[in-house]
């Protein structure tokens, strides 16, 4: 296992500083990262720009998009007709460069779910404009960053690549097992940038219409964000556990102070608590942050008691599954408390940190979910956001370390988009499951409906 114990962070963001600066040492092998990172389907490479800023191109086919930070962030969504034409909307932000050898976080992770897309169809390229790639985002800012991050941890990331660049890779103390390298700080802005420019795109999303209008528009894309590193653990005061910046968490206060959508929900599937998200949100009533997590399973938080605070009492929702739960625990899950609790939440936008990591295959855990669950899962909340906020919904990557499973599970979560069969028969085998913990199933989801008075 590669989680280890979270160690006490640092209580303050200097505190964060003066380990990023001082406590960094040389991994056993000295790595050299290769810029270019290569796999089939396409070649990533960071690129440098006039002023020292670097900027994200991917180049398909030998014909590179890029993009530069001079533009505003509109023109990087596509226009209105082609979003109202599409149902699936994803941006592939797979940061080559951050990168450990042998490290479950690996950036074999991206370039395999692209893999599986392409060999199922479900690319634009065969798709049409059923399906929309955004080759083209903006990273996000600092004050993006700053929303949600202390400012010093932010400028002290940045700083720090230097040192990154001279050491190969680093290790940010106190953060359990998260490294950084020479390409993480702006890779980590093109993940977060590519969550907000599809927020972006499925709030605008109609012709002529106003923000405000477009808010009442019915039927946009869902989007995806299939980006790396992760988020949802990293907390305000720095990175933890693989995450760096809390992609999803910029996108919510993104959506809430662009855009003007007050009510935020977020459901984080990941086998593991969103700790950092759950921090972010604690005090917020505007922000709802439900969890479902394997009980035990790092780094320890997400307790039933755990529901918020002060003003923020009640919209934080925590419910650690015990081992070996799977799709039946899921799928009761969904309907006795994800539903409801969404319903009397009336979002304006539904957000999605979808981990894999809870797959029957995945190295880090041990429930047992398979690719139909996470079928399952896209497809109710696709139909909840429709429901509730004119499908207003936006899932940003989390974990998943086996790249079959995850890539599968992706692929699947798509078919879920479009509103197609699913795939889940081919992949899964029934075999390999056992019976699932019912009873203690049972119990934890009747305590948090007692608790949430569901
Ligand atoms: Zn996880």
């Amino acid at each position: 296992m590669h989680f280890q114990a979270f160690p006490p962070f640092p209580s303050s963001a200097g505190n964060v500083l003066f380990f990023v600066r001082h406590h960094l040492y040389k991994w056993k092998s000295y790595i050299r990262i290769d810029m270019d990172g290569k796999f089939v389907g396409g070649q990533f490479s960071p690129k440098k720009l006039r002023g020292g800023r670097r900027c994200f191109s991917r180049s398909i086919g030998g014909s590179a998009i890029s993009c530069s930070n001079s533009m505003g962030r509109d023109l990087y969504v596509p226009s209105n007709e082609k979003i109202t034409n599409a149902r699936l909307i994803y941006a592939v932000a797979p940061a080559m460069g951050h990168n450990q050898e042998s490290h479950p976080e690996s950036n074999f992770r991206l370039p395999a779910i692209v893999n599986a897309l392409e060999k199922m169809e479900l690319t634009p390229k065969i798709r049409g404009s059923e399906i929309i790639e955004l080759h083209n985002f903006k990273p996000a800012s600092v004050d993006d960053i700053a929303s949600v991050h202390a400012r010093a941890y932010v400028l002290g990331l940045e700083k720090a690549m230097d040192q990154a660049s001279q050491e190969g890779i680093i290790f940010i103390d106190g953060s359990g097992p998260t490294y950084a390298t020479s390409t993480t700080f702006h890779e980590s802005l093109v993940a977060a940038g590519a969550g907000i420019t599809l927020v972006d795109s499925v709030v605008m999303s109609r012709p002529g219409t106003s923000v405000a209008a477009s808010k009442n528009c019915l039927d946009p894309p869902v989007g995806f964000a299939l980006i790396r590193p992760p988020g949802h653990h990293a907390i305000p005061k720095g990175p933890m556990g693989f995450c760096v910046f809390g992609n999803l968490a910029i996108a919510a206060h993104y959506a809430q102070r662009v855009h003007g959508l007050k009510r935020v929900f977020i459901i984080d599937f990941d086998v593991h608590h969103g700790n950092g998200t759950n921090d972010a949100f604690y005090d917020d009533p505007d922000i709802f942050f439900l969890s479902t997590h394997q009980d035990g399973s790092y780094p320890g938080t997400g307790k039933v008691d755990e529901v918020g605070h002060g003003d923020g009492e009640g919209t934080t929702l925590n419910l650690p599954l015990p081992g070996g739960s799977g799709d039946i625990a899921m799928t009761t899950v969904f309907d006795e408390v994800i539903v409801p609790c969404a319903q009397r939440f009336k979002p304006d936008i539904i957000l999605v940190s979808a981990g894999y990591d809870g797959h029957v295959l995945d190295p880090l855990a041990s429930l047992q979910f398979t690719t139909g669950t996470y079928y399952m899962l896209a497809s109710n909340i696709k139909q909840l956001a429709k429901d509730l906020c004119g499908g207003r919904c936006v899932f940003f990557l989390e974990g998943g370390y086996n790249l079959d499973s995850l890539s599968y599970s992706v692929a699947d979560s798509f078919c879920a988009f479009l509103g197609e069969r699913s795939l889940a028969s081919e992949f899964d085998n029934p075999a390999i499951l056992y019976d699932e913990p019912s009873t203690k199933v049972k119990q934890v989801i009747q305590r948090v409906k007692h608790i949430h008075s569901l």
